[in-house]
């Protein structure tokens, strides 16, 4: 649910009153009715101020920034503290600082130094939370709670006693016997064999590869611990100001390694992503389309808020690269094609001190005689022009798995290569399905499909069979499944379907492996049809699939690379190198033509994402090429206001919102 007292596209972003003084936090709020900024994040970085001294509290500078901002009709999403103890805390709990998994403990001075389940720490958010709530329940400025700041980015992980001995509850609870668990980790392989609970230790650093299963399990726990955290807060909010909706923003759902976002979806009253981009990458466009509809499956398909992103450069890669002329409007509008109802940044008003100094902001350094606070202020203006959009939904026939458990799994210790790589494979089929125009949605292994008429799992290594039955009754009832190598290889405990493989996957694909063929690095091999593979190559054997490409030469010469199998009324394909991503675009061709799905001939640099209202739909055309492209629309611009009704060219660098009639 979002917040019932937003209207249109929420406009604004952070906003850290408390770095300046009172004159500059008054011309802050007139500059902001000027760029039509509407909601504003306050709070992340203050428990130091709301809470000077342990059990000292003091909101009534708080009381002052939030009435400043009522007083002129801005909305507050009021975020709590958790992320940054003051020094007070780690000072009078260092069992609360997190330990690394060699052994560090991590001191005081930047951000996040927290153990997730330390009992010290969760008993004193709770305690400022449960004031804080009581204070600004039922404020007419404060439409949404915002509960720390991305969990999981950086510290995840804790390898300290507190952890250790929660680790042990976290298993009985899951395991129950100490057999189911020795069964489960496999700890007949190197003796592991545990007698008692107490002898597990957390997963830290070992002479060699430590227990996959372990390591596998830890990471779940990590998620719940930090899953936990969040409820330790939510659940107060919910208590003391329940016509509230509570979320938190998450540090990037296609980076957020730590937090597997399919479960805290439904422990979120609203989804918010924060978005950063690889600044190096020219096409990164590509990269924030992927983030915005993984955000929109983890809303389950309704809308959700974009929580952060920059104007301009950020402060923390290693080379960051400014934004051009137009590609932060660019990048704003995208978000909300996918189903963001609100475009919000890190931050209002640049910071001059401290670790993210150089990180853009609405309002740069240089002031409003600045090309940023005009592009801002021409956003705004372009936001309200789309009011009408908030609430509508992106549909399509196209869904690709994303799994954080294949993720994990994967990329332990001692795979077949070390050039397999969870985010590389996504990214490949993202692109290559975004180039073909075709708008995707992200849902997990064990998803109902029957919306779909092609779901592609790339790199799906860890399946459970109930995972794995789900794929295959999804094809053999007609639909079309495409699968990459390394997929359906193991089930949730990181133990090998028997048999060979590709494990779980091998009846519904129609072939047999034996053995794995990886390549050496930088080596490529030829497929028929002049297409190439590199990083993998299997000796596939047919069992009911056709080969579709075949390998030409490396070490499975004449073997199939491609395959397609009929499966009752559907389709499963076979990908068992790693192609290109114009090879993998002639395949998708066919198995998109296959799967009745059309694509529209346009150039791979413009991006087109409808969203549905009852009455009509709106076609977003974001061009991120330089040469104008002409679309077929019979509709009006709500951009700029004019009706096209055959046609309308939008321009290198342009993006045009037309409404069409249902
Ligand atoms: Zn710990």
């Amino acid at each position: 649910m979002l917040p019932p007292q937003l209207s249109g596209i929420a406009y604004g972003g952070d906003y850290s009153p408390e770095q300046w003084p009172v004159e500059v936090q008054e011309a802050d709020i007139a500059l902001m009715l000027e760029a039509g900024v509407t909601l504003v994040t306050v709070g992340i970085h203050t428990w130091a101020l709301m809470e000077p001294a342990e059990g000292t509290y003091d909101f009534d500078w708080l009381d002052e920034i939030i009435d400043r901002l009522h007083a002129a009709g801005i909305q507050v999403d009021l975020a709590t503290p958790s992320v940054a103890p003051p020094a007070w805390f780690s000072y009078a709990y260092p069992s609360a600082l997190p330990v690394t998994r060699s052994g560090q403990r991590l001191g005081y001075g930047a951000r996040q130094s927290i153990c997730p389940s330390s009992p010290d720490y969760r008993r004193a958010a709770a305690a400022l939370v449960e004031r804080l709530g009581a204070r600004y329940a039922g404020h007419p400025a404060v439409v949404l709670w915002h509960v720390y700041n991305e969990y999981g980015a950086p510290q995840s992980e804790c390898y300290c006693d507190t952890s250790r001995a929660a680790f042990h509850t976290w298993l009985r609870a899951r395991y129950g016997t100490l057999g189911a668990l020795n069964q489960a980790w496999g700890t007949s392989f190197w003796g592991q064999q545990y007698g008692a609970w107490e002898h597990i230790d957390v997963p830290r650093e070992g002479p060699t590869a430590v227990n996959p299963a372990q390591r596998l399990d830890f990471a779940r726990f990590t998620n719940d611990e930090l899953l936990a955290c969040y409820r330790n807060e939510r659940d107060i909010l919910h208590r003391l100001d329940p016509g509230t909706p509570v979320t938190t923003n998450f540090a990037g759902t296609i980076n957020g390694k730590a937090t597997d976002l399919w479960t805290w979806a439904p422990e979120l009253d609203v989804v918010a992503n924060d978005n950063y981009l690889t600044a190096e990458r020219a096409d990164n466009h590509i990269e924030l389309a992927m983030s915005a509809d993984l955000a929109r499956g983890v809303a389950g398909g309704g809308p959700w808020l974009l929580m952060e992103h920059s104007t301009g450069a950020v402060n923390w890669q290693p080379r960051n690269i400014a934004k051009l002329p137009g590609q932060m409007r660019r990048n704003s509008l995208a978000h909300v094609a996918h189903g963001s109802d609100s475009v919000l940044f890190f931050q209002w008003r640049a910071s001059l001190f401290g670790a993210e100094k150089f990180h853009s902001a609405m309002l740069p350094h240089a002031g409003t005689d600045s090309a940023i606070w005009r592009e801002v202020v021409r956003l705004g203006t372009d936001l309200r022009g789309l009011a009408e959009v908030a609430g509508s939904l992106v549909r399509t026939r196209v869904a690709v798995i994303w799994s954080w458990p294949s993720w994990w799994a994967l990329e332990l210790d001692w795979r077949p290569s070390a050039d397999l790589s969870y985010r590389r494979q996504l990214d490949l089929y993202y692109e290559a399905l975004w180039r073909e125009h075709v708008t995707v949605d992200f849902v997990a292994p064990g998803a109902d499909l029957s919306q779909y008429s092609l779901v592609v799992a790339a790199h799906t290594y860890l399946l459970s069979a109930e995972e794995a039955g789900n794929l295959a009754e999804f094809a053999a009832s007609g639909g079309h499944l495409l699968v990459s190598y390394f997929s359906g290889i193991a089930d949730e405990h990181d133990a090998l379907h028997p048999g060979g493989y590709p494990g779980a996957l091998r009846e519904v694909l129609g072939i047999g492996v034996e053995e794995f063929h990886p390549l050496r690095a930088g080596e490529t091999i030829m497929l028929t049809g002049g297409h190439t593979g590199q990083v993998w190559s299997e000796p596939v054997r047919s069992a009911g699939a056709e080969p579709y490409w075949t390998y030409l030469d490396g070490p499975d010469a004449g073997h199939p690379a491609v395959t397609r199998h009929a499966y009752g009324d559907g389709v499963a394909w076979y990908v068992s190198t790693e192609l290109t991503v114009a090879g993998l675009r002639e395949l998708l061709a066919d198995v998109l033509a296959g799967a009745g799905i059309t694509r529209p001939g346009f150039p791979d640099t413009v991006e087109l994402v409808r969203r549905h209202a009852p009455e009509c739909s709106y076609l977003f055309i974001i061009n991120h090429g330089e040469e104008a492209v002409t679309v077929p629309v019979d509709g009006v611009d709500l951009l700029d206001g004019t009706r096209r009704e055959k046609e309308i060219k939008v321009a290198g660098g342009a993006t045009a919102v037309v409404r069409e009639p249902a």
